[in-house]
C-alpha cells in the first residue's frame, strides 16, 4: 500500500495529518481512505466489464480442443 502525497508539492504525507509537513498546504479530510476507495471501485468496474466481454465475445476453444 503506498502512502499519501501532498498534491502540491508531491511529498509523502501521513495518513493522520491535517496539513503538509513540506508546504503546509491544508489535506483534504481522508485522503488517505479516499484513495483507496477509488482504487476498490475501479477494480469492481473493471472486473464487471471483465465479466460482460466473456459473456458477450465467448472465447473460441476449437484450435486447443481440436489438437
Ligand atoms: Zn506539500
Amino acid at each position: 500500500m503506498s502512502k499519501p502525497s501532498c498534491k502540491h508539492c508531491g511529498r509523502d504525507v501521513e495518513e493522520n495529518d491535517d496539513h503538509c509537513q513540506n508546504c503546509g498546504i491544508p489535506l483534504p479530510p481522508n485522503h488517505a481512505k479516499e484513495r483507496q476507495k477509488n482504487f476498490i471501485i475501479w477494480f469492481i468496474v473493471l472486473l464487471i466489464f471483465c465479466f460482460v466481454m466473456m459473456f458477450w465475445l465467448p472465447p473460441d476453444w476449437s484450435p486447443f480442443v481440436d489438437k
